[in-house]
C-alpha cells in the first residue's frame, strides 16, 4: 500500500521537480503537459484485472513495451515533441522503479 502511495505521489511530484528546475517561465504548463503523458497508463484497461499492485507494468502494457518506450526517448531528444517525451520517459523510469521494489518486497 505503502508502495502504491509513494509511486503515485512520485507521478505527480518528479515532474513537478523537472519543470520547475527547467522550465520556470512555464513552469505550470510544462508540468501539465508531463501529467497529461498519465494518459498512457490508459494501456492498463486492456488487462485484467485492470489493476493488479504486484504486477510490474514495464514490458506487460502494451505502451509499456520497451521499443515504445525508444519511440519515448525519441520524442525527449526533438524539442517540439520534448515535454512529452521527457513526461513519457520519467512515467517509464517510475514505472521500472516501482517493479524493482515490488521485486525486493516479496
Ligand atoms: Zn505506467
Amino acid at each position: 500500500m505503502i508502495r502504491a502511495v509513494i509511486h503515485m505521489l512520485l507521478h505527480v511530484a518528479v515532474p513537478a521537480a523537472i519543470a520547475r528546475q527547467y522550465y520556470g517561465k512555464i513552469f505550470l504548463r510544462a508540468w501539465l503537459i508531463m501529467l497529461a503523458t498519465m494518459l498512457v497508463d490508459l494501456d492498463h484497461l486492456l488487462a485484467d484485472p485492470v489493476y493488479d499492485p504486484e504486477r510490474c507494468s514495464i514490458g506487460f502494457h502494451p505502451l509499456h513495451q520497451y521499443p515504445v518506450i525508444a519511440f519515448y526517448v525519441l520524442l525527449a531528444a526533438w524539442p517540439k515533441t520534448r515535454l512529452i517525451g521527457l513526461g513519457l520517459v520519467i512515467h517509464m523510469l517510475l514505472d521500472g522503479i516501482d517493479c524493482v521494489w515490488m521485486h525486493y518486497e516479496t
